[in-house]
């Protein structure tokens, strides 16, 4: 099954896989709560971007996602806002037993980032973002992570350590999204996330994006992610 939509000149967005849910045209389409509706309007995002129309229904059903898409087309947002619905959808919240959602990503400033836009969407629904990465004080983020966290953004090397000194466990994380995983992978992170992803409980929801996909990246999608959804933005013609 494939689905091609060309959103203008050039530019298609392509769908493959089983059970496709159908791409939303607004954000009001999603059944956001009010809150979100505002934390959305707030950062000024009139209508979602043609990653986050096609994205959006798909990670709120649930699916497994492969997104590929350059930087700029808004695919931060894209996982987020499903994560937080995920969480708030969560019976209890046991803060002491870890992170929820658990984003990688391949450097600080792209970690950083993250964090930043996870807290304007976290933040209204009460939820703690924890951003986990070299070049802080890992006692500082070990302390942080101890008092309990709903969202960590955090890069491969600097969690496996935290991991280590028990500063979090994975046992109540069902929603994993790995960033740019091309790069993750050319910066050498391939141990460091296949420690990661053998970390969390194999029910959970996977996200995977990248700007390319070579080899060793589709090996871990397919090992990771289960009936995933891909969805390709890119220039033709
Ligand atoms: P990517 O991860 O695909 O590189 P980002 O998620 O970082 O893209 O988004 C790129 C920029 O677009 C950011 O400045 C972000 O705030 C903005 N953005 C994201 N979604 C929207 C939207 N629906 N409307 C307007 N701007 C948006
Ligand atoms: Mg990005």
């Amino acid at each position: 099954e494939l689905d091609v939509v060309e959103y203008r000149k050039n530019l298609a967005i392509r769908v493959s896989g089983v059970d496709v849910p159908k791409p939303i045209k607004a954000f009001a389409d999603c059944g956001f709560s009010n809150v979100l509706m505002n934390a959305i309007a707030k950062q000024g995002y009139e209508k979602p971007t043609p990653i986050q129309c096609q994205a959006l229904p798909i990670v709120l059903s649930g699916r497994d996602v492969i997104g590929i898409a350059k930087t700029g087309s808004g695919k931060t947002a894209a996982f987020i806002l499903p994560m937080v619905v995920h969480i708030m959808d969560q019976p209890e919240l046991k803060k002491e037993e870890g992170p929820i959602g658990m984003i990688c990503a391949p450097t600080r400033e792209l970690a950083h980032q993250i964090y930043l836009e996870a807290k304007k969407f976290a933040k209204p629904h009460g939820l703690r973002v924890a951003a986990v990465y070299g070049g802080m004080s890992k006692h500082e983020q070990f302390k942080e992570l101890k008092a309990g966290s709903d969202i960590v953004v955090a890069t491969p090397g600097r969690l496996i350590d935290l991991l280590k000194m028990k500063a979090l466990t994975m046992l109540r994380a069902t929603f994993l999204v790995l960033d740019e995983a091309d790069r993750m992978f050319d910066l050498g992170f391939e141990p460091q996330i296949r420690a990661i992803v053998g970390q969390v409980r194999p029910d959970r929801q996977t996200l995977l994006f990248s700007a390319t996909m070579p080899r060793k990246v589709e090996r871990l999608a397919r090992e990771g992610l289960t009936d995933p959804i891909r969805v390709t933005v890119g220039e033709v013609g």
